[in-house]
């Protein structure tokens, strides 16, 4: 089977997961600390906390900024379920803004509508969370304009997003949000086998996410409440998890990190593949908006089913019958079980409704190989 995704593992990864083996620390040594400050300073931005998933530092950064029973989160439908359950986990309500036809991305105009009607009932979101649907960015400038308006703060979720850019800025800036999580699960940009983190400007938020990754404890004698009993002397001063990366992961991490630039260049180039050869008879192809540079996470097609002879299921039972292990990105959040009792309805959401019939995520990953990529797209212009 071609995989939709996966990682690229080089013999340096290898090496470097190998050293920190047959070191002193396997974890809360040095390879986190280094981890942090490459992305951070690769992001421009001041301060980056890494943990053990993007679901934990949605988690981290929900709390760090105050999310708690009683607030509201808003999200985009069409998003791995960690970007909403990450407000359930505070105890706080979840709900959805429909997607903008042409990018999948949370529309602005609908945000726009949804918080006017929220204003008037008093049901204003405390936070907002934008995915960066398959690495290309919302319109974050947009946002941003209307959570200075309405004042709800901005969690990106950009884990498909590290080395993308917009209007020429690394996501990651936080120059548009508050908080910005990156994923490295495996079919991600780059990986650390599972692994997430949390980027902000912010100082007093960094120093909460740090705390709450490792049981809010602290050793920094300046937030104790009292002088340390002796040099063992630590505090918990808030309620934490083990939410932390090891070193192993970090320095798989780092040795990726190296990569990055290229394996988004390489993921451009068979965008590009896909771009030219495929036919707009049988698909419509993902738009980039100009002020956008994708980091092409997923390359999503959506099936001209009107004109076709199969239906979405069909293809996609076809394609994965043919070898091609092709996927959808996502079924939305408000279908999924357990938050259909929550009492959302589908009407509230046709772009997402549209979108779900006919999307197919086709395969791409740096070592995808031409002759793979040929198979998949003669399939697909075939559906003609
Ligand atoms: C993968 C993903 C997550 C969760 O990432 P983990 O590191 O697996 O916890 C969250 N949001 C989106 C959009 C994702 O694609």
């Amino acid at each position: 089977m071609i995989p939709y995704g996966r990682q690229s593992i080089s013999d340096r990864d290898i090496q470097a997961v190998v050293e920190v083996l047959k070191s002193d620390y396997l974890t809360q040594g040095p390879a986190v600390p280094q981890f942090e400050h490459a992305i951070a300073q690769y992001c421009g931005v001041k301060y980056a906390v890494a943990v053990n998933s993007a679901t934990s530092a949605l988690h981290i950064a929900c709390l760090a900024l105050g999310v708690t029973k009683g607030d509201i989160v808003w999200t985009s439908p069409i998003t791995f379920v960690a970007s909403a359950n990450c407000a359930l986990y505070c105890g706080a309500e979840v709900d959805f803004v429909d997607i903008d036809p042409n990018t999948y991305n949370i529309s602005v105009i609908q945000l726009k509508n949804k918080l006017e009607l929220a204003e008037k009932a008093g049901k204003l979101p405390k936070v907002v969370i934008p995915v960066h649907l398959a690495g290309q960015s919302c319109d974050m400038e947009a946002i941003q304009a209307l959570a200075n308006q309405y004042g709800f703060k901005i969690i990106e979720d950009a884990s498909h997003a590290i080395g993308a850019k917009y209007n020429n800025q690394p996501i990651g800036s936080c120059k548009f949000s508050d908080i910005t999580i990156f994923s490295f699960h495996p079919v991600k940009i780059i990986t650390t086998g599972e692994g997430g983190m949390a980027l902000t400007n912010n100082a007093e938020i960094a120093d909460h996410m740090q705390l709450l990754r490792s049981h809010g404890i602290t050793r920094d004698t300046k937030k104790m409440t009292q002088q340390p009993d002796g040099s063992w002397y630590y505090q918990q001063i808030g309620l934490g998890f083990n939410y932390r990366m090891t070193d192993i992961q970090a320095a798989l991490g780092l040795s990726q990190f190296n990569r990055l630039d290229a394996f988004v260049a390489q993921r451009h180039s068979i965008v590009e593949s896909y771009q030219l050869q495929l036919s707009e008879k049988v698909v419509i192809k993902p738009w980039q908006h100009p002020d956008t540079y994708s980091a092409y996470h997923l390359y999503i097609v959506q099936l001209k089913l009107e004109s076709l002879q199969t239906s979405h299921q069909q293809a996609f039972e076809h394609l994965r019958a043919s070898g091609i292990g092709v996927n959808l990105h996502y079924i939305p959040i408000y279908k999924q079980p357990y938050y259909q009792v929550l009492g959302y309805r589908e009407s509230d959401f046709p772009n997402a409704e549209q979108y779900y019939a006919r999307a197919i995520s086709l395969p791409i990953h740096p070592d995808l190989t031409p002759e793979q990529q040929e198979k998949v797209i003669q399939i697909i212009n075939d559906f003609k």
